[in-house]
């Protein structure tokens, strides 16, 4: 965002931007040059010469053929499952660095892509929500007659769930949710919401010490799905965001749920991109259910908010790189031993050199 330009050119850098980078988030070319950028026609003219490029996803290999070598790459790199992908860039000589991997730690809240975007989608789930019910979300008393307020159902409260509870409680929704970590109870009745979920001896072990939630049992996934069952069914939204690290996402919601609700509510599914929460949600796609249930599986959510997710983005890349220069002599100088650096950086000196996307012997 030209916002950023002016920082990277403040941290002694030359910028130069892709022709139209900024089109679907409302921002021209334009702005980008009255920021002081160089404007360049094509992908090989913007980073042809670069030593430090930029980007959303990892680079294409068509887009790898056209960085030199030595250039250091920063991008959201989807490294799991594409181990060939990081072979390539390794063999091509490039430093990659994998926004996602940024570790949860204070100094890095400020560059945590993961958080950025997934309260954006958080907020954007219960707007697209709000926009394929054909009620009204909140409660009006009216000359006509009262309008009851929408019941809405968040599973998995992270940060996206977080943000999507909030969200419907300012529309006037009448909020709950659910998770297996045992300390969302406390966040979700912050917000105004009910917390609703099975409060077993397995619920209290839930949580790893990264904060994140652990698979949980065959017996557990039982009985939540049995409570799950006879709360959904009276539930107008639901918006579901469940994930586990390094695992599909899992399934929360059974067609059989999806049949108990009432013709014309809809689920929200934030985890479709990963395997989806909600059975029979098709990535990309709105199905509607013969009772008139419709399953929203858009992809790429944040997306959807393109300036907002733009300027986070950047912002959060800003911060990074910011701890990658040496700002008296105006270069990249980047420290191999810092934890930030340890935690994201994927290739390195023609390897792949991060421990967790070792090629297998
Ligand atoms: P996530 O995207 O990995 O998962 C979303 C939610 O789904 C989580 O709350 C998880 O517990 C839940 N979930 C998983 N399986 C479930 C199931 N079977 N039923 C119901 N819910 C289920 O989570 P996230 O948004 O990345 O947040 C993970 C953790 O990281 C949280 O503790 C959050 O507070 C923490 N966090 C820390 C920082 C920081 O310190 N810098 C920043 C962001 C998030």
């Amino acid at each position: 965002m030209p916002e950023t330009v002016k920082k990277f050119i403040g941290l002694g850098a030359e910028v130069t931007v892709q022709s139209g980078a900024g089109v679907k988030a409302g921002v021209p070319d334009s702005e980008y040059e009255a920021a002081g950028a160089t404007i360049a026609g094509s992908a090989a003219d913007a980073s042809g010469s670069a030593d430090l490029v930029l980007k959303v996803r990892r680079p294409s290999s068509d887009e790898i053929g056209l960085l030199k070598r030595g250039a250091t790459v920063i991008a959201i790199m989807d490294p799991y499952g594409h181990e060939a992908e990081l072979g390539a860039m390794a063999e091509a000589g490039l430093d990659a660095f994998a926004m996602e991997l940024m570790p949860r730690i204070t100094r890095a809240q400020v560059m945590d892509v993961l958080s950025s975007q997934a309260n954006l989608a958080g907020y954007r789930a219960v707007v697209d929500g709000a926009s394929e019910y054909g009620r009204a979300m909140p409660m009006m008393m009216t000359a006509a007659g009262t309008v009851p307020a929408a019941r809405v159902f968040v599973m998995g409260v992270g940060v996206a769930g977080l943000q999507a509870i909030a969200t419907a409680r300012r529309m006037g929704a009448v909020v709950t949710a659910t998770d297996v970590r045992p300390a969302t109870k406390e966040q979700v009745e912050s917000l105004g919401a009910k917390f609703v979920a099975v409060e077993d001896e397995e619920f209290k072990q839930a949580e790893t010490s990264g904060g994140y939630a652990k698979e949980m049992s065959a017996e557990y996934k039982k009985k939540q799905a049995d409570l799950v069952a006879t709360h959904i069914a009276k539930q107008d939204i639901v918006i579901t965001t469940a994930l586990i690290p390094g695992r599909p996402a899992p399934q929360l919601v059974s067609e059989a749920m999806v049949a108990s609700m009432k013709p014309g509510s809809v689920l929200i599914d934030l985890a479709v991109e990963r395997g989806g929460n909600v059975e029979g949600a098709k990535a990309g796609e709105i199905v509607t259910t013969e009772k008139g249930v419709k399953i929203v599986g858009h992809l790429n959510v944040p997306g959807r908010l393109a300036a907002t997710a733009s300027s986070l983005y950047a912002r959060n890349l800003y911060a990074f790189v910011e701890t990658l220069v040496d700002k008296e002599a105006k270069t990249l100088a980047v420290k191999w031993d810092d934890e930030l650096v340890k935690a994201t950086n994927l290739t390195r000196d023609g390897q792949v050199s991060h421990p967790s996307f070792q090629p297998k012997s």
